[in-house]
């Protein structure tokens, strides 16, 4: 048991969330200790310009954002490790965890920052053409598509919105939809059907993603009936819905139907006490770098004034 390292505060995830949490644990003198995940830096290390995020007036490359924030945490004494949890056991205190070389850890209070991954079809060319035309968050990158044609997939929510808030740029949005109907709630369904910069192609799936070597330029479709066409555009959206990253938490902590971790909003209690949760592993609705920053500070705040409570 000798080489098992103990931390006052475990950071599982190193996104906007997790970097902020270290941040302020950190400055709080909590020595934070953060395992990076598969993805060091989390999701906007998987987008180019950054132009939503307050304080950067020029924009700012996601992967070099995420840099920036790993390097303000760190001169306060951060310490990352760029691994995986493999598993935990938040049954009793300290809480315990293991990572993917064999290595223990145990600590006094965890913050889960996790995020979520958005999810894609899986069809040729996307993984391709990704940040050259294709996206999943239209937030970030509809800018970029003014006065062009664009393709966005789903029928749900997330669909809805982004269609209707790419059509401020884009000249005409194709919302393709493998049936007749909508998953989307009444009023977003509403709104999407009655813009009339957007048209539906029901009962139809993407079947490819085409590039030019360079960009987008186009999706090869297939109706149901087995109709093949090509429609020319030059993005791509796929809005099929995103995946919280919590396997790691089935049966340990309380979760809703997809999989998101429930906090005691507007708290970032999880049902464990000592568990903090922060940015998109446990927020279904907002989903941005900021709302997730900013979440991490609360979890820091949390977690920090739940450890002075024990003492
Ligand atoms: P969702 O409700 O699960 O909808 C996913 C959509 O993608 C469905 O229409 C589904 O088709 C389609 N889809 C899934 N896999 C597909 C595949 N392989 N090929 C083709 N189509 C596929 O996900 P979401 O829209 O991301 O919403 C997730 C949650 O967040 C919901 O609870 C939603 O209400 C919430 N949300 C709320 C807001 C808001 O209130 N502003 C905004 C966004 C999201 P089928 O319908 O055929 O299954």
């Amino acid at each position: 048991m000798s080489d098992v390292r103990h931390h006052r505060i475990y950071i599982i995830g190193s996104g906007p969330a997790g970097y902020t949490a270290a941040l302020y644990t950190a400055r709080a003198d909590l020595s934070p200790y953060m395992a990076t995940g598969i993805q060091p830096g989390g999701q906007l290390t998987t987008t180019t310009d950054v132009e939503n995020y307050p304080g950067f007036p020029d924009g700012v490359m996601g992967p070099e954002m995420m840099q920036l924030f790993e390097k303000q945490a760190v001169r306060f004494g951060l310490e990352v490790a760029y691994k995986m949890v493999e598993k935990v056991d938040f049954s009793a205190h300290p809480f315990r965890l293991w990572e993917d070389d064999g290595e223990e850890h145990t600590a006094d209070a965890v913050i889960i920052s996790t995020g979520a991954t958005a999810k894609y079809l899986g069809i040729p060319g996307e993984q391709e053409y990704l940040g050259r035309g294709v996206s999943a968050c239209a937030t970030c990158d509809g800018f970029f598509f003014r006065n062009q044609e664009l393709v966005v997939v789903g029928g749900g929510d997330t669909a809805m919105e982004e269609a209707n808030f790419l059509t401020k740029f884009a000249t005409k949005v194709y919302v393709v939809h493998r049936r007749d109907t909508l998953r989307a709630s009444k009023i977003m369904q509403e709104r999407a059907l009655a813009n009339d910069k957007i048209e539906f192609i029901w009962n139809t799936v993407v079947t490819e993603v085409l590039g030019d070597g360079d960009k987008v330029v186009g999706v090869q479709l297939r109706s149901n009936d087995g109709e093949e066409r090509t429609l020319d555009v030059g993005g791509y959206f796929s809005a099929i819905g995103h995946k919280p990253n919590t396997d790691l938490f089935k049966n340990v902590l309380e979760m809703d139907d997809v999989g998101y971790l429930r906090v005691k909003s507007p708290s970032t209690y999880t049902h464990i006490d000592g568990v903090f949760a922060a940015g998109d592993v446990a927020d279904p609705i907002y989903r941005q770098a900021v709302t997730a920053a900013g979440m991490g500070c609360a979890a820091a705040i949390d977690a920090e004034r739940w450890l002075e409570a024990q003492e």
